[in-house]
C-alpha cells in the first residue's frame, strides 16, 4: 500500500474528527459567508506525482479552493430555486459515501430496499398515489428525461412498435404540446432524439403562465394522431400551475402520454392552503420532483415516477448474466439510465425520518410566507414592481422606472457584490426582471428583513441607473 495511504488509513479516526471539526464550523458560518463570490479560480497545479496525505490536502483545499465558494446553502442565496440541506439530509449524505453501496443491483444489500421505502416516503408526502413507482435520478433534468423517454416508447406502443428496439426513426410524427416549458425539456427532446423542434408550445391564460386548455384542446384535436403533452407545475418565473385534472380529463378525448414537470412545485401539496395547484398531479403518466430544491437535501437528488413501470423496464433494461433479467420488482439498474449509481436515497430518507411529515410541512409553509413577505415590501415600494402575484414562493419583480437589461443587470451585480442576498435575473413576459425563490430551511424572519432593506437601499446602489 503506499504509505500516505496507508498512514491516513491507520490514522482515520482523528483524520475524520478533524474533517467533521472543519465541517462543523463551515456550517456555523453559513449564514454570514459571502452568498455568491465572483468566480476567480485558483492557478491549476499539475497531477501532484506523489501525494500529500488527506490532512495536507485539506489545509490546501482550506487555502486555494474553498474561499471561492459560495454560501449558497446559506438562507439569503434566493437564486434559481436552490434549497439548502438539512442536518439529518447532510449526515446521510455522509453515510452514502461511507458505506459507498452500489444500489443498483439487489444481489448483496437492502440499499434498493431502503430506496423504495423512501419513494413510498415521497410518494405519500406529495400525495401521489401507489400506483406510481419510481427510482431516485440526479436531477428534474435527468428525471424530466426519464418521463419523455416512457413517453416516447408509449407513442411506439400505439403503433406496435417498441422504440426502445426499433429507434427513434421508425416513430411517426412527434408532437410534444407544453404551455411554458422549462429549458430542461427542450433539452431532454434533444437528448431522446425526439428534438427541440418538436415542443409546440400552446397559448397560455392572459397575464399567466398556465396554459389555455381550450387553446390546448383544440391542437390535440388537430393532431393526426397520440401526442405527449408536458404539464407544468409550478414555473420558474411566477410558479404558475397548469389545471392538471382539466388536463388530465382531456384524454377522454384525445390519446396523450401526460408528463408533469413538478419539480419543485410538487411541494405546494404540503401546505393546505396551497395543495389545490397540484391537484390531479397523481393523474400524471410520469412525474418529475427534484428534492435538491424544496426538500433541501444536498446536491444531486431528484426522483422520476411513473404508473407504467413495465415500459420504463422496456427502455432502461441491462440484462447481463451477471445481473439476471427485470423481474416482478425490477432492479433499479433496469429502471434508470445509469447502470451503477450512489444510493442517493438516503439523504432523503434521514430527512424524512428526522423531521417528518410536519418539519417539511413547515419549511415549505415559512418560505410561502416569506415570499409573500417580500413580494408586500416590494409592492409598496416605488422603487420596485412586481410582475405576477406571489403565487408560492417566488417574487418575480421589475425596476418600476426602467425595467431595462442593463439597469437589472446592474443592480443583480450590485447585490452580489453586496454578499447579502443573490437573486437572479430572468425575463418575464419580454420584461427584464428579477426573481426571489424561496426554499431554504434556514431562511427566517430576520433575513426576509435585511432582503426587502437591501433590495430597497436604491440609493446606495442605483448610481443613478435606474432613474426615469
Ligand atoms: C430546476 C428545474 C428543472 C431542472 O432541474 P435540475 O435539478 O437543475 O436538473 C426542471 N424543471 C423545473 C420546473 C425546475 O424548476
Amino acid at each position: 500500500m503506499d504509505a500516505r495511504l496507508a498512514d491516513d488509513l491507520a490514522r482515520m479516526p482523528e483524520l475524520l474528527e478533524n474533517v467533521r471539526a472543519r465541517a462543523a464550523d463551515l456550517l456555523a458560518g453559513l449564514a454570514e459567508r459571502s452568498v455568491a463570490v465572483p468566480p476567480v479560480p485558483a492557478k491549476p497545479l499539475p497531477l501532484p506525482p506523489s501525494g500529500v496525505g488527506l490532512d495536507n490536502a485539506m489545509a490546501d483545499f482550506a487555502d486555494r479552493w474553498e474561499p471561492g465558494f459560495s454560501g449558497s446553502a446559506g438562507p439569503r442565496y434566493l437564486g434559481f430555486v436552490t434549497g439548502g440541506a438539512t442536518p439529518a439530509s447532510v449526515a446521510g449524505d455522509w453515510l452514502t459515501s461511507v458505506l459507498d453501496q452500489n444500489a443498483a443491483p439487489g444481489l448483496d444489500s437492502s440499499a434498493p430496499d431502503l430506496e423504495r421505502e423512501t419513494i413510498t416516503w415521497l410518494r405519500e408526502l406529495l400525495g401521489i398515489g401507489e400506483e406510481h413507482t419510481g427510482a431516485f435520478v440526479s436531477g428534474a433534468t435527468m428525471s424530466n428525461t426519464v418521463g419523455l423517454a416512457l413517453a416516447r416508447e408509449w407513442l411506439g406502443e400505439q403503433q406496435g412498435i417498441s422504440i426502445a428496439d426499433a429507434g427513434v426513426g421508425a416513430l411517426a410524427d412527434v408532437t410534444v404540446l407544453s404551455g411554458t416549458p422549462h429549458s430542461s425539456i427542450y433539452k431532454a427532446l434533444s437528448m431522446l432524439g425526439i428534438g427541440r423542434d418538436r415542443l409546440r408550445t400552446i397559448p397560455t391564460l392572459p397575464g399567466r403562465e398556465a396554459v389555455d386548455i381550450d387553446a390546448l384542446d383544440s391542437a390535440l384535436a388537430a393532431l393526426p394522431g397520440p401526442a405527449i403533452v408536458v404539464a407544468n407545475a409550478g414555473t420558474v418565473n411566477t410558479v404558475d400551475f397548469d389545471d392538471l385534472e382539466a388536463i388530465a380529463a382531456l384524454r377522454e378525448r384525445h390519446p396523450f402520454w401526460l408528463h408533469v414537470d413538478a419539480a419543485f412545485g410538487a411541494f405546494a401539496a404540503l401546505s393546505p392552503a396551497h395543495s389545490h395547484l397540484v391537484a390531479g398531479l397523481t393523474l400524471a403518466d410520469s412525474i418529475c420532483v427534484d428534492l435538491h430544491k424544496w426538500l433541501n437535501v444536498p446536491y444531486d437528488s431528484a426522483i422520476q415516477l411513473t404508473n407504467r413501470q413495465d415500459l420504463q423496464v422496456r427502455v432502461f433494461q441491462n440484462s447481463a448474466a451477471y445481473l439476471g433479467l427485470p423481474a416482478a420488482t425490477p432492479d433499479f439498474v433496469h429502471l434508470t439510465p445509469e447502470n451503477s449509481r450512489r444510493l442517493r436515497a438516503l439523504p432523503a430518507w434521514f430527512t424524512l425520518r428526522a423531521y417528518g411529515r410536519e418539519g417539511h410541512r413547515s419549511i415549505v409553509e415559512r418560505n410561502i410566507a416569506q415570499a409573500q413577505r417580500l413580494g408586500d415590501a416590494i409592492s409598496v415600494s416605488p422603487r420596485w414592481r412586481l410582475l405576477a402575484p406571489v403565487r408560492l414562493n417566488v417574487v418575480c419583480f421589475t425596476l418600476a422606472n426602467n425595467p431595462t437589461k442593463p439597469a437589472i443587470d446592474k443592480v443583480t451585480q450590485d447585490l452580489t457584490a453586496a454578499g447579502t442576498t443573490f437573486l437572479t435575473p430572468t425575463v418575464y413576459a419580454g420584461t427584464p426582471a428579477l426573481r426571489a425563490a424561496f426554499s431554504n430551511w434556514r431562511t427566517t424572519d430576520a433575513d426576509v428583513e435585511r432582503i426587502a432593506k437591501e433590495i430597497n437601499a436604491g440609493d446606495r446602489h442605483l448610481s443613478g441607473n435606474d432613474q426615469p
